[in-house]
Order: C-alpha cells, then sequence, then structure tokens
C-alpha cells in the first residue's frame, strides 16, 4: 500500500560532515538505485554515515533523496538540496550534467541483481512511479505534499538507472532493465471535453467571449465565425469533431 513518510531529521547522520547543496533547479532526472539487500532505512542511513568504501570516514547522510521499501512505503529522507553523492564521480547519460549535483537519487530496498532474483513487487514498483510523477508534475498524488507537486523542472522521461552512470551492478539487472526498457511517455492527446473548454479555446483565438459554461447564442456565434475563418469546416455552431481539431491545432496542440 502506498505510503509517504518525511523522515527528513531522524534519520542517523554524521556528527560533523554536512551535504553540498544545489538549487532543486538544477535537477534534471532522477536516478533508480537498489540497496542490494533488503534493509531499514535507518540501517542504511547508519552504514553510510559510519566508515564505509564510498566515505572513508562516514558520509553526511543516507545517500539518496528517496528511500522505497517493498510494502510501498516511500520515505523522504533529504532535502531535494542536498547533494547526495549517490552516483559517483563517472559519467552521465545527459550532456553538460554533472552526475550528482544535477540528479536525484531513488533507492528501492532488495537486491535485484540476477544472483537473487526475487522480482520487484508490485507496491515498490507502483511507488516509484508515483513518487516520479508527482515530482515531474505528471500526476498529483494525495499522499504525497503538495509543495513536491511538479517540484522538479525535469521531464517525466528523465528517469535513469545507476548503471547508466557508470559501469555498475545497481540498480540489479531486473531494475536496470526496466529504466531501460521504458520508452518515452507521449503527451497527453488533448481535447475539449467541457463546455468552459470550448470557450476558453475560443477565447484563445480571439473571439472574446465569457467563460460561464453554458452554451448560449453568443457562444455559438464566437464557434460559428471560428468555423468561417477556418475554410473546410462546416458552418452550424455545433461542438463536432472536425471544429474540435481545427481549433486544437490553431492552439499549437
Ligand atoms: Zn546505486
Amino acid at each position: 500500500m502506498f505510503r509517504f513518510v518525511d523522515s527528513r531529521g531522524t534519520l542517523p547522520t554524521h556528527e560533523s560532515k554536512r551535504f553540498k547543496r544545489r538549487e532543486v533547479k538544477d535537477i534534471k532526472g532522477g536516478v533508480i538505485h537498489h540497496t542490494a539487500s533488503e534493509s531499514y532505512i535507518e540501517n542504511v542511513a547508519k552504514y553510510h554515515v559510519s566508515p564505509n568504501h564510498v566515505c572513508k570516514d562516514g558520509c553526511a547522510g543516507l545517500l539518496y533523496t528517496f528511500f522505497i521499501d517493498k510494502s510501498g512505503t516511500v520515505y523522504w529522507a533529504n532535502d531535494l538540496e542536498n547533494i547526495t553523492h549517490s552516483q559517483g564521480g563517472h559519467s552521465t547519460p545527459i550532456p553538460k550534467t554533472q552526475p550528482n549535483k544535477n540528479f536525484l537519487a531513488i533507492v528501492c530496498s532488495g537486491n535485484y541483481g540476477s544472483e537473487s532474483n526475487t522480482g520487484v513487487p508490485m507496491a515498490q514498483l507502483l511507488a516509484l512511479l508515483t513518487l516520479w510523477s508527482h515530482l515531474t508534475g505528471e500526476t498529483m498524488h494525495k499522499y504525497i505534499p503538495t509543495s513536491l507537486y511538479n517540484v522538479l523542472g525535469c521531464s517525466v522521461n528523465s528517469l535513469w538507472g545507476h548503471h547508466n552512470f557508470s559501469p555498475t551492478k545497481c540498480p540489479g539487472n531486473l531494475l536496470s532493465a526496466l529504466a531501460d526498457n521504458m520508452t518515452s511517455l507521449l503527451p497527453a492527446k488533448k481535447f475539449l471535453s467541457s463546455v468552459e473548454d470550448w470557450q476558453v479555446a475560443l477565447n484563445g483565438q480571439g473571439y472574446g467571449i465569457h467563460v460561464d459554461g453554458i452554451w448560449g447564442p453568443i457562444s455559438r456565434a464566437a464557434l460559428i465565425l471560428f468555423q468561417r475563418d477556418h475554410g473546410g469546416l462546416v458552418v452550424d455552431g455545433k461542438r463536432g469533431p472536425f471544429s474540435e481539431g481545427a481549433l486544437l491545432t490553431a492552439m499549437g496542440y
């Protein structure tokens, strides 16, 4: 079941070290990691702040911004401004970006490599995609703070795996394949569903009418004018698919 927990300020941190900071607008993509073993977030944070293979004398805190467990709980571990150095100092899949400053790290608890292949639970996968689509403004989710909605300037399509940054087994062959095989989300097809949509669209083309949601004679007259101005349309003042298509084209869709 999807849950969202703001764990910032509650996890083990280094006694003196602090993460370097960035601006949220610097973030150009998200990166999927796995923990390589099923672990509690507190234990992973403890490991990261103790002397380890990443930081000889311990890192500032948990090296990820979000942590997702197998039950679908998302833990918010670091301010988006914290540069968590999750990708190491290698290359990046986006030109003119830096692997850490310009990417936000999301870790899935579990080992998704071929040596321990248990499959990615649906709840965890759903939580990952739900979080990512909320952060990028694709779909809002009621359990995630609205302050995080559309907070990233990057596209929903800009989701990568750690393996896209350096030769690493992270995030395991299952999540790596998932990241590699996701194809771009096509922009949602726009359509005019309500009377308001039609009135706003007509206004956008300069047929200044009152947007009140009521399809009265003035709205109809505006549509007739639009149909007249756009050759090939039947001039009948009816909200049909051809007029809709012509309006959307005129609006740039
Ligand atoms: Zn990783």
